[in-house]
């Protein structure tokens, strides 16, 4: 089973947020700050980060915080590929501003397939940075030349 098809649309916005902030931001991730932005309580969000750590995808250490482990890593990439190429989709066709781009993208990332993301980066000559200057990370897939 791929652990794409195995996520809850929850757990990849978890995924998002913790690469987003300890990857590309370097700053600690507790329950605590994770509960303030999903505004939901931490007894949640230990529940959301225990599966994660059970699908071998962050590494949860009590009252210490969370890593990333290779795999999630891997897996966060893909999340924010489908995110950033939505973006570049909706800022482009439709003019929207990157805020009003990233709210839309948050509600159909997870259910893209890659093929559909493929699809539209390869219409969009491969871009390279979403409109908020974020990396848009490739997909062996999909080919330059395609
Ligand atoms: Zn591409
Ligand atoms: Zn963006």
């Amino acid at each position: 089973m791929k652990a794409e098809a195995a996520l809850t649309e929850t757990e990849t916005k978890y995924l998002m947020l913790i690469y987003r902030k300890q990857v590309e931001g370097s700053s600690d991730v507790s329950t605590t700050s994770i509960a303030k932005i999903f505004k939901v309580r931490p007894a949640t969000v230990t529940e959301v980060l225990r599966n994660l750590s059970k699908k071998r995808l962050l590494v949860h250490r009590p009252y210490r915080g969370v890593e990333l482990t290779e795999e999630g890593k891997r897996e966060a990439r893909k999340l924010l590929r489908k995110h950033r190429i939505l973006e570049v989709l909706f800022a482009d066709l439709l003019k929207y501003d990157p805020k009003s781009a990233c709210k839309e993208a948050s509600k159909l990332d997870y259910h893209a397939s890659m093929e559909l993301i493929n699809t539209i980066c390869r219409t969009y000559g491969h871009p390279t940075s979403c409109p908020c200057k974020k990396t848009i990370f490739t997909d062996v897939r999909c080919k330059r030349e395609g």
